[in-house]
């Protein structure tokens, strides 16, 4: 349950990018903006979701 992105809510900030602590999450030129690169990576801490300024972030259960 990797962290996702919302595509209509992504405003391009950045702020995930700059928070996650396994460098999982990447800024692209595609939409959305954000994406979890390595979602295998993703150990669901959280921090991306609790940064995201327009709740543009939520968890893939599987
Ligand atoms: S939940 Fe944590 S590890 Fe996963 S993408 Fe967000 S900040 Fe990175
Ligand atoms: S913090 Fe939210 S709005 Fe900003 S780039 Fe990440 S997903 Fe997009």
């Amino acid at each position: 349950m990797p962290a996702i992105t919302i595509e209509d809510k992504c405003v391009g900030c950045g702020r995930c990018v700059a928070i996650c602590p396994g460098d999982v999450r990447s800024l692209s030129t595609g939409d959305p903006a954000a994406i979890t690169k390595y979602p295998n990576e993703c150990w669901y801490c959280g921090c991306c979701r609790r940064v995201c300024p327009s709740g543009a972030i939520t968890y893939l259960f599987t």
